[in-house]
């Protein structure tokens, strides 16, 4: 019988919003170690889950890769998805970094950070995104726009944790401290704090982890004039997400699929993920890379990722009457 089965040619198509250079070698790896062939279609995150849409069961696709709990959340909400049932990827993945449907798993994750300059601001002025509010940061604060998923994300977070109520007071505060009308990526914000256009950024982590290691001379002075800031360490910790994986409902090969899922998962496949990606991994016995650990340890908020796709849409309700362009 098993001998049967390996004769059959087993395949796995991933439908991956990630750069190709980020997950290539890790899928390598996993063909040389289980015959497993692995074809890779990458794409916009937004574009490959409306595709999946449209394909419904008739995709090819076995596996989504995507970032944001917020987009893995309107993945499961648009039915394109199969519930995981994997008793190993539970044990791997701990539990708030997954769907509380079963629906994906995260693989990595990033933290959403406060990031400002080292010549105008001190640390010690910095708490909390609740006192990004605060009136003295009138006209000092970067951030890119709402539509972003990451911002969304933040305020669902900010939902399940204070409330609608306190979250549009708190947007309300916030926006009227912006420098500027949104504009560009997190990249652009944190260029914008180095070159004096605002004094503080919200930013993901990775962002900073790339300039400050990126071969471009101009990413890593700008990079190098601010610093990284852990907000909320006094309560609930900084607001992180992830990237992560879903089993697609039109999956010709689930089993086949879960194997992938715990390659990824495993220790260490998430050291190099993690790594590559300038993440961290999903569990803390994992190394991380010298960029990521010269930030210093933080506590990061235990609130179930799945929150943040259920908040979605409040949020941008939320922001969009706040005045968030
Ligand atoms: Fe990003």
């Amino acid at each position: 019988m098993l001998f049967q089965q390996s004769l059959i040619a087993d395949e796995l198509n991933i439908y991956s919003a990630r750069q190709e250079s980020l997950i290539k070698p890790l899928l390598d790896q996993f063909t040389e170690s289980t015959d497993i062939k692995v074809n890779l279609v990458t794409g916009k995150g937004d574009a490959l889950l409306t595709r999946l849409q449209s394909e419904a069961m008739n995709s090819p696709a076995d596996i989504l890769l995507t970032v944001d709990a917020g987009r893995l959340y309107r993945a499961q909400q648009a039915g394109v998805l199969q519930t995981i049932d994997s008793s190993a990827l539970n044990s791997l993945v701990p539990s708030h970094l997954r769907s509380s449907d079963d629906k994906w798993i995260g693989l990595s994750v990033r933290a959403r950070v406060i990031v400002y300059a080292k010549d105008r601001v001190n640390s010690n002025q910095l708490s909390t995104y609740e006192a990004l509010a605060d009136p003295k940061w009138k006209n000092k604060i970067c951030v890119r726009s709402s539509n972003n998923i990451y911002n969304q994300s933040m305020v669902a977070g900010m939902i399940a944790s204070q409330g609608m109520e306190k979250t549009e007071i708190w947007l309300k505060g916030l926006v009227g401290n912006f420098a500027r009308t949104p504009a560009g990526g997190d990249r652009d914000q944190i260029k914008a704090v180095a070159a004096g256009q605002c004094d503080i950024a919200v930013v993901n982590s990775y962002y900073l982890g790339r300039m400050l290691t990126s071969e471009d001379d101009n990413q890593r002075d700008a990079a190098n004039k601010v610093a990284l800031f852990w907000p909320n360490q006094g309560d609930r910790g900084t607001h992180i997400n992830i990237s992560g994986a879903a089993i697609t409902k039109s999956a010709k090969n689930p089993i086949s699929a879960k194997r992938l899922l715990a390659f990824l998962a495993k220790d260490s496949s998430q050291r190099w993920y993690a790594e590559k990606n300038n993440e961290f991994p999903v569990r803390d016995n994992v190394s991380i890379s010298k960029v990521l650990a010269s930030w210093g340890p933080f506590t990061a908020d235990t609130l179930n990722v799945t929150e943040l796709g259920r908040n979605n849409s409040s949020a941008i309700m939320a922001m969009d009457r706040a005045g968030w362009k």
